[in-house]
This record gives structure tokens, sequence and C-alpha cells, in this order.
């Protein structure tokens, strides 16, 4: 089985699944993988058809099931600061190198390895294989998946998120949330400042209320939040306008994230930016110039995981690693996806998060074989009817 999930993650590692390129051939090779053990693979292009998500079962098409997820993409890897090619699985003792090797090619390549264990015998429970793109540039792919899995005529119950966690349960990670909002107005000379439409001064004022948004959400954190810091946190990491001291800016864009505990504070900074702007900031520009404008792209929107008291997949996933703690990180899965789908939810998985998007990104053979052997496990948990799962 190691040696099978090495090979796997060696496989895995040679399809260069950066973000921005394609991952069918990944798609492909793992369906085919899937498919050879009888697993039902069904595959979702994005609108390019260059891109696509997998989702398989094992099993009976019922509720109940259990989600393994992964994302397929991979962060770039320019050459600086690899020892080798980042796309050809090397091992230098205990460890493997390859970009992907532990965010989260290692993982996928644990559950494939398990595929022909979980297709054995007829299980109880199905076993599903979530495999998504574009995780790393905004859960695009998970978003897509989790619609299709809306339509399905049966819902998994619990979903296991291999993102690198060290094996160690985690319960919980704010949203991230990030946009670039962009002011037109009208230029002209500097001397007759009313004559124009100051997209920086609007700019200015947007971010003054974005702040005080942040103090708002700062005085009225979750009484329970367990994260650090406990409230909704809201910053302005860049901005970018104007052309010159003398004349009128005509244009300012400002970039700008949250990082919401719930999606009700997401909705709250939203809507109230969106109303000040229509009410207040939009009717004030377009006074002078009538085609003054507000617009903002979404960069991203990743739900967090909310930290449940009620969470089967936590206590399924710490019974089975036999851990006693759990914990939160700093960091977004495509976890809370599922939690919207109302399934329960746990991010575990080998490697370490210190090694992702790093040159010479590696995981150990310690940490594939205690992944290996949480899904043996939960293999022989899902056959066994003396107890619930
Ligand atoms: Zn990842």
């Amino acid at each position: 089985m190691r040696d099978e999930t090495k090979a796997i993650l060696a496989d895995l590692i040679a399809f260069p699944t950066v973000s921005a390129d394609s991952n069918l051939a990944l798609i492909d090779y793992a369906a085919d993988r899937l498919r050879q053990c009888g697993a039902s693979v069904s595959i979702f292009h994005d609108e390019t058809g260059q891109k696509a998500n997998l989702f398989a079962t094992i099993g009976p098409d019922v509720d109940g099931g259990i989600v393994l997820s992964g994302h397929t993409d991979v962060v770039p890897a320019d050459l600086t600061g690899w020892s080798g090619d980042p796309f050809v699985m090397r091992q230098d003792g205990d460890r493997l190198y390859g970009r992907g090797a532990c965010d989260m090619k290692g993982f996928i390549a644990a559950a494939l390895a398990m595929a022909p264990h979980f297709a054995r015998a007829p299980c109880r429970r199905p076993i599903h294989f979530a495999f998504t793109y574009d995780e790393e540039t905004g859960c695009l792919g998970g978003r897509q998946l989790v619609g299709a899995l809306k339509e399905l005529p049966f819902r998994p119950a619990v979903a296991i998120v291999g993102e690198p966690t060290s094996m160690r349960v985690i319960e919980g990670h704010k949203g991230c949330y990030e946009y670039t909002t962009t002011f037109t107005g009208r230029d002209g000379h500097g001397s007759e400042p009313d004559r124009g439409v100051n997209a920086i001064e609007y700019a200015a004022r947007y971010i003054s209320r974005l702040l005080a948004i942040g103090d708002e959400l700062r005085r009225t954190p979750p009484l329970s939040s367990r994260f650090t810091p406990p409230w909704t946190t809201v910053q302005v990491g860049r901005i970018d306008g104007g052309v010159a001291r003398n004349v009128i800016a005509s244009h300012c864009a400002v970039e700008w994230e949250m990082r919401p505990v719930s999606r009700r504070d997401a909705d709250h900074v939203k809507s109230s930016l969106a109303a000040y702007c229509a009410d207040e900031l939009l009717p004030a520009m377009r006074r002078i110039a009538p085609e003054a404008d507000i617009t903002t792209t979404v960069i991203g929107e990743v739900d967090g995981l909310v930290p449940m008291d009620d969470n089967e997949a936590r206590d399924l996933v710490a019974t089975l690693t036999g851990s006693n703690s759990t914990d939160l990180v700093a960091f977004g899965t495509e976890a809370g996806l599922f939690q919207h789908l109302g399934m329960s939810v746990v991010v575990c998985g080998p490697g370490d998060i210190a090694q992702a998007h790093k040159p010479d990104e590696y995981v150990t053979l310690d940490q594939l074989a205690a992944c290996l052997t949480l899904l043996e496990k939960l293999d022989a948990k899902t056959r066994d009817n003396s107890s619930a799962a």
C-alpha cells in the first residue's frame, strides 16, 4: 500500500496542474483508476472545457456517505529555489519532493491507493471522492462541484478535506474574501477640484467606512469564538490611483480583504458597503459626472469552516487518529463549501502547511503512512455493522 501510494504520488506530481493550466490529464488518470475498481465516476467540466472536477462513489447511492476531498491544482513552481524539477518526484531519505507533494497530492494519492480496498467488498456506507480544480485561486472548482452535489439524489454526510495539517484534526478556519473595488471619476486640473470627480477621494471615504465597519466587528466578536483574533477582520492591502499631484484622479482601485468568522459577518460587510456606495458615494459622484462609477470585483470568496459543537466528521476522524484534541488553522480550504451543503466537515491530511507553496515542497513517508492508517481504519469502520459509522 505504501509503495502504491508513493507510485501514484509520483504520477500525480508529473501532471503540472498549476491553477492557470488544465487539470484534465490528472482527472482522467484518477477517473481510470477509480473506474477500474468499480466506482461510478462523474466528471464536471468548467466553461472553458480545460478543467474539471471529479466526483466518484464506491458503494451504494444512498445518503450518509463519506467524502474524501482534495484539490488537484497546485501553485506555480518557477525553478528558483528548487533542487530539481518540481514536476518530477524525488526522494531523499524520508522525504518525497515535488510541487503539490503536501498541498495536496499526497492525500489524493493515499485516497486513490485505498480505492481498491474500499471497493473489495460491499460497504454499508458509500465512500466518495471529490477532486476539484482552482482551489488555489478562490475555490472556483469547489463552488461548481458543490452546485453539482446539490442535484444528486443522495446527500453525503461527512467530508474529510485532506489539506496538509500534519494529520492534526482541524475543525475550523476563518473565511477569506478578497476584492478589488474600482472608482471611476472625472479628471481635470488640480486647481479646480469641484469640476472633476476625484476617484482617490471617494476611495478614501470608502476605505474609512470599511475600517469603521472593521472597528464595529472588533467590538462584537462571537462569544464562543476560538479564532485568533476572535473577530472578523478587514484589511486594505493595496491602492492604486491617480497620475500626478496636480491632476484630479479619474481612477483609483482599492485591493482589500476580510477574514470573516461567519458568513453573516461577511454578508454584513458586503451589504453595508454596497448601501454606502449606492446611497451616498455614487449619487455624489454622479451629480458632477454621470459616467462616474464604483465596481467591485470578487477575487475570491472562500467560506470559513465554522467550528460546530455537533460535528460527526471531527468526532469520527479524532477517534480514528486517536487524537484527543482538535484545532483551528489560519489557512483557507474548501471545507466551508461542504459545510454550507449541510455536511459535517473536518480538515485532516498529510504534510505540513509550512512546506506548501514553497520551493522544495515535500511530504514525508511517515505522514503518508499515517494518512493510510486513517483511511484503513475508516474502511474498517464503514464495514463495522455494530457501530454507528
Ligand atoms: Zn491546498
